[in-house]
Parts: structure tokens; C-alpha cells; sequence
């Protein structure tokens, strides 16, 4: 399979100066337009401060290609993708870098049903931008620009389709991203008390760095115990991503919420198939597999073609949820309301649902400097080297570097990054001495096949 050159693992991202300019987005409307074979597109953007321009270029490339724009303006991703799928377009466009720094932007695309687009739509559009550009329509086959407020019905369709039983306390951090049009009313509609942070658009992002992790949320969990709230959340910049918060202020994992809610969805659909990313707890499977369900792995960013052949009912990596029943694309703004679904259905604290529902074994994270050159090697040598030193193993998942299941349900991880120079070591034992055992052997493997040269 060709590799590709322009899109990552979620669409086109990098600085505006450099790589994501006009040109660039006048070329990827027109290529666009001829992919589809003109038809209408959905076109709506982050905060960013170069989002107009590059929505004006992007605009003015597929009106040249023939195809008609709904222009939605500034709205969160998941808003896009539900809103092709309302209309009826042939495609969505979302001008975002999702949680990269503020000098950068980015696109990326949906296709009508509101699934992102797969490799060979993308390899499709580069090879029309890198090859002889797109085919322009005749003076009188240009298309239109028509504006559309999306906001509403989205908000609409998500609140038909939780049930809240009580209020709860919720405080919201939306990066001053696109969430903010939606999150702090769309609680406050389903009765909730809702305290806000960062949460008026700014494409300078000045409240706090626009990724949801725990190291960028402080105030966050500083504020839910300060004044006592049920919960926290917390979006990135395009509102795709989800962060919660206990009641106590800290944070909840991004695993967590996957198996808790990968749980629930198995359970209404009485039995069904999860898609989750390679680097996730070994507790997705547990709770899955006692709620009648299936789990199948899949590599990062590449949760949509795997969920659309196991017909799954969620999908989910860390802090990407896709919770079918609404639909499929990822939708910080729908688990919001889920999860104050939940937690106003139990009648407990988040902290306790989690602790009597999800298990939490101990887990170990640490990236590493590798230059791309070096990848394929230091990846064979690792296979063979943990292939021979972990014991009892159960099985081997290929899917995105390897992971190593052991009999009893660890496992330790190695990948490289598809986007950096960089890998990744990933280790969760039953117990912190079995971790630390895991972890020794992965580190060992790192010095001899990363360090040693
Ligand atoms: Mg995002």
C-alpha cells in the first residue's frame, strides 16, 4: 500500500506558515469536489486565528470544483460530522489541529454517513493535489455558499437522546475551543449546575494547553473540589476529545472511561462487539466479556474501518469515544452527556461507579527519542527480545507494533509513532511487583536495541 504524504493519522496538521497554508487548502476543496464528484459538503472550523483564512481558500476550492458549501461557521467536530449525516451532504470538512499548539491548523475530512475518512479516501485527494491538481467546473457549474446554524439541532438531537434523573454539580473546561458553543448549555438544558472554565472562544488558547491530560487540567480538579461539584469535564480544542474529573478532583483515566461506558453500551445492546485501540487496559476485555461482549484491538487512529466491519456498538481510544447508538464518529460533547447520564442514574459518586465497575491495575507510560530510520530495527529487535524474556504468554497482537497478552492478563507494548521520531514502551501488571518485573524487560530491551548505538 502507498504511504502517505500529506495526512497523518487524523487528517492534515502542521503550522500554517509552512504546511498548512491557502494554497494548500484551495488545492485540498477542488481535489475534494472532484473526489466526491461535486455533491454538497459541510464545511466548519475550530477556534484558531488562521481558521477563516483557510476556510476562505478551502471554500473557494471546492466551489471551484462544482460542489455546493453549508458553511456551519465555527462548531465542534462531532457538530460537523452529525450535521453531513443530517443533511444529507456528500462529505464534511473540519478546519482543525485539534489539540496542536495555536500556530498550527489543519483539515480533516467525513464522509456522508459521519464516519472519518479511511486511507484510501485520503490517498484518493493527495494523489489529485500532488499529481495535476483538480479539474475546475465551467463558469456555470460553480457552486454555492449556503450558511446554516447547526448548533441547535445537534444540541437538540443529543439531549433526546439521554435521560437525566437529577442535576448534578458539573464544572467544564472546553480549552476556549469549540466545545464552548455547546457543552456549558447543553448541561445547563439537562439540568445541571454548570461551573464554567476557559470557556469563551479564543484562538490564542490563553486558559491552558489545549490537549485533555491530566498535566493540562489542574484547575479543572482544583476547582470541582473547591466548590464541591459531582464531576469534571474537560474538552480539547475541537471538542472530539473527553476529560472527566471525580468528585474528589482527580482525574479519571482515559481507559476508565472507555471500559466503563464500553460496558454500559454492550449491556443495552445485550451482547455486541468493542473496537478499542493496541495501548489500553486489559480491563476493556474484563468488562466487556462479563457484559456479554466482544473487544477487538486495533492500531491508534485507526478505529473506524474496525468498527464498521465488527458492527460495534462503542469504540474507543484515550479520550476518543464513538458511541454508535448516536453516531459514528468520535464525540467529546455526547460522552459529556452520557457520562451525567450515568452518574445521575447510579445515584453514587463517579469515584465509586468506577471503583465497584472498572478494575485498575497499574500501569507504566514512557516515550522515547527514534529517529525514523531506525524504527524498523529497533521494532525487530524488540519483538524478538520480549518475545523471549516475557514468560507465560498468551498471545501476540501485531496490529501496531506488538503487544505481548500474558496468560493472567498483562502485557507490555512497544510502537513506534506514525507522526514523530519516537517510541513508546507500554506496561500493565496485575500487581506493582509484576509491573515492575514487565517494565525491567521492556527498559532492558530499550537500552540494548535504542541506547546502545
Ligand atoms: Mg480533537
Amino acid at each position: 500500500m502507498r504511504k502517505k504524504q500529506l495526512f497523518g493519522t487524523r487528517g492534515i496538521r502542521g503550522p500554517i506558515a509552512t504546511k498548512v497554508t491557502p494554497e494548500l487548502m484551495l488545492k485540498l476543496g477542488g481535489a475534494l469536489a472532484d473526489y466526491i464528484g461535486r455533491g454538497k459538503v459541510v464545511v466548519g472550523r475550530d477556534v484558531r486565528t488562521s481558521g477563516e483564512m483557510l476556510t476562505c481558500a478551502f471554500t473557494a476550492g471546492l466551489l471551484s470544483g462544482g460542489s455546493d458549501v453549508i458553511d456551519i461557521g465555527i462548531a465542534p467536530s462531532p457538530c460537523i460530522a452529525f450535521t453531513v449525516r443530517a443533511l444529507g451532504a456528500s462529505a464534511g470538512a473540519v478546519i482543525t489541529a485539534s489539540h496542536n499548539p495555536p500556530p498550527d491548523n489543519g483539515i480533516a475530512f467525513y464522509r456522508s454517513d459521519g464516519t472519518e475518512f479511511l486511507l484510501e479516501g485520503e490517498l484518493a485527494i493527495e494523489e489529485i493535489v500532488l499529481g495535476q491538481g483538480p479539474k475546475r467546473a465551467s463558469w456555470d457549474a460553480i457552486g454555492h455558499v449556503q450558511h446554516h446554524n447547526a448548533i441547535a439541532p445537534y444540541l437538540a438531537a443529543i439531549k433526546r437522546s439521554v435521560k437525566v434523573k437529577r442535576g448534578l454539580k458539573v464544572v467544564v473546561d472546553c480549552a476556549n475551543g469549540a466545545g464552548s458553543l455547546v457543552t456549558p448549555q447543553l448541561l445547563r438544558e439537562l439540568g445541571c449546575k454548570v461551573v464554567t472554565l476557559n470557556s469563551h472562544l479564543d484562538g490564542h488558547f490563553p486558559g491552558r494547553p489545549s490537549e485533555p491530560q491530566p498535566w493540562n487540567l489542574g484547575d479543572l480538579m482544583r476547582t470541582v473540589r473547591e466548590v464541591g461539584a459531582d464531576l469534571g469535564l474537560a474538552h480539547d480544542g475541537d471538542a472530539d476529545r473527553i476529560a472527566a474529573v471525580d468528585e474528589r478532583g482527580n482525574f479519571v483515566k482515559h481507559d476508565a472511561l472507555i471500559a466503563l461506558f464500553a460496558e454500559r453500551a454492550v449491556m443495552a445492546s445485550k451482547g455486541g462487539s468493542v473496537v478499542t485501540s493496541v495501548n489500553t487496559t486489559a480491563a476493556i476485555e474484563e468488562v466487556v466479556a462479563g457484559a456479554g461482549g466482544k473487544t477487538f484491538r486495533t492500531g491508534l487512529g485507526n478505529f473506524t474501518a474496525a468498527m464498521l466491519e465488527h458492527k460495534a456498538c462503542f469504540a474507543g481510544e484515550p479520550g476518543k469515544l464513538v458511541f454508535l447508538e448516536f453516531g459514528p464518529w468520535a464525540d467529546g460533547i455526547f460522552a459529556a452527556a452520557k457520562l451525567i447520564e450515568l452518574v445521575s442514574a447510579d445515584r453514587k459518586p463517579l469515584s465509586k461507579i468506577l471503583a465497584e465497575r472498572v478494575p485498575d491495575f497499574p500501569m507504566y507510560h514512557e516515550d522515547f527519542a527514534c529517529p525514523d530510520e531506525r524504527k524498523a530495527e529497533f521494532m525487530r529487535g524488540m519483538r524478538e527480545y520480549i518475545l523471549k524474556n516475557v514468560d507465560e504468554v498468551r498471545d501476540v497482537l501485531d496490529v501496531d507494533g506488538v503487544r505481548v497478552n500474558r496468560k493472567n492478563g498483562s502485557w507490555i507494548l512497544v510502537r513506534v509513532s506514525g507522526t514523530e521520531p519516537k517510541a513508546r514502551l507500554v506496561v500493565e501488571g496485575r500487581t506493582k511487583e509484576e509491573l515492575e518485573r514487565l517494565k525491567k524487560i521492556g527498559l532492558e530491551g530499550v537500552r540494548r536495541f535504542l541506547k546502545s548505538k
